[in-house]
C-alpha cells in the first residue's frame, strides 16, 4: 500500500508554479486570457475545465487506475452524466439493492426519456445473464441485449457485497459495459477497472472528502472511448465541481487510508458487539470476524 498512499497525499506532480508550492493552486477563474485571437490556450473557460479540477481528475484516475478522470458538483451530478450517455430504448440493468437518490434518477428521471430500466439481484448470476441477454425481457426489448449493467459493490444502505469480476463478465459477454458506484467501498479497498469494470462512480461526498463538508461526485473511465462521451456531458450537462471544492476533495483525499483504517476497526468493534447483543435481530457488516475469506474472494480489502 505505500505506493497507494503516497498517491494519496501528493496525486500527481505539482508543476505549474515557480514557487515550490506542494498543493496545487486554487484558481477561481472563470475565463482565461488568450494570448492572441488565432491561438487556443490549454484553459479557455471553467465548465470545460480547471487547472485545480484537472489535478483532483487526474488524481481520482490515478487511484482508480483508470484514464481519465472527472469532477461534478455531487454524486448524482456524476451519475447523471454517466447516465446520459445512453439514449431513449436503451436497456439498462440495475442492481436490485441501491442508493435511494440513484434509485429516483432511474425511474424518476432518466425512463421519463425512454430508457429503460431494469432491476436484476446481481447476485443472483443466472437471473443476471438472462437479463443482460434480453431473454427475460418483455416486449420490443426481449432477445434484445442490454447496454450496460449498473451497481454498488458494497450497496447503500444494506451492505449487499458485488463482485465485480463475475457480474463485468457476464455484461461483457453480451456486449454491455459495467458501470460501479464504488462510494463505500473507495479505491484503498479494491479498484474496479482492475476487476473488469469500464466506469467507476464516487459519491466523493461521503469517504473521499471524508469530513461532511463537501457535496461532490468523481467518475473515472477504463477508455479513452468512455472518456469522450463522459466529457461530452459533463461539458454540456455542466455540473462541474468548483474549484474550493476541488480543493476540499483532494486534501481530504490524504488522510483515506488512515481513516478508513480506524473507521473499520471501529465498524468491527460495533457490529461484533451488535452481533452479540439479545435484541438485536441481524447484522449487516461484511466486514466481522471469519468474512475475510468471503471479502478476499470478492476482490476486497476489507468490509468498509
Ligand atoms: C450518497 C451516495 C450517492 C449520491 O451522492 P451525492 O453526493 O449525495 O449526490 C450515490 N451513491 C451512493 C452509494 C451514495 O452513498
Amino acid at each position: 500500500m505505500t505506493r497507494f498512499n503516497t498517491q494519496l497525499v501528493h496525486g500527481l506532480p505539482v508543476n505549474d508554479n515557480n514557487i515550490g508550492a506542494v498543493n496545487p493552486p486554487i484558481y477561481n477563474s472563470s475565463t482565461y486570457a488568450f494570448e492572441s485571437v488565432g491561438t487556443m490556450p490549454r484553459w479557455d473557460y471553467a465548465r470545460s475545465g480547471n487547472p485545480t479540477r484537472e489535478f483532483l481528475e487526474k488524481q481520482i484516475a490515478q487511484l482508480e487506475h483508470g484514464t481519465r478522470g472527472f469532477a461534478f458538483g455531487s454524486g448524482l451530478a456524476a451519475i447523471h452524466a454517466v447516465l446520459s450517455i445512453f439514449q431513449p430504448g436503451d436497456r439498462i440493468i440495475v442492481g436490485k439493492n441501491i442508493y435511494g437518490g440513484t434509485y429516483s434518477l432511474f425511474h424518476e428521471y432518466f425512463e421519463r426519456w425512454g430508457v429503460i430500466v431494469e432491476e436484476v439481484d446481481t447476485t443472483d448470476y443466472k437471473a443476471l445473464d438472462a437479463a443482460v441477454s434480453g431473454e427475460s425481457a418483455k416486449g420490443n426489448a426481449h432477445g434484445c441485449p442490454a447496454k450496460a449493467v449498473y451497481f454498488e459493490v458494497l450497496t447503500n444502505p444494506l451492505l449487499q457485497v458485488n463482485n465485480v469480476t463475475a457480474i463485468a463478465g457476464i455484461a461483457h459477454r453480451h456486449g454491455a459495459i459495467a458501470i460501479v458506484d464504488n462510494t463505500f467501498v473507495t479505491p484503498y479497498l479494491q479498484q474496479p477497472l482492475d476487476q473488469g469494470a469500464d466506469i467507476v462512480i464516487h459519491s466523493a461526498t461521503k469517504y473521499l472528502a471524508g469530513h461532511s463538508e463537501v457535496n461532490a461526485g468523481l467518475v473515472v473511465v477504463k477508455d479513452d472511448e468512455l472518456g469522450k462521451r463522459v466529457y461530452f456531458a459533463q461539458n454540456r450537462l455542466g455540473g462541474v465541481l468548483a474549484p474550493n471544492e476541488c480543493d476540499s476533495v483532494r486534501r481530504g483525499i490524504q488522510t483515506l487510508a488512515l481513516r478508513v483504517d480506524r473507521q473499520q476497526e471501529n465498524a468491527r468493534a460495533i457490529s461484533s458487539y451488535l452481533l452479540l447483543h439479545p435484541l438485536v435481530k441481524s447484522v449487516h457488516y461484511p466486514g466481522l470476524p471469519g468474512h475475510e475469506y468471503e471479502l478476499a474472494s470478492n476482490g476486497l480489502k476489507g468490509g468498509g
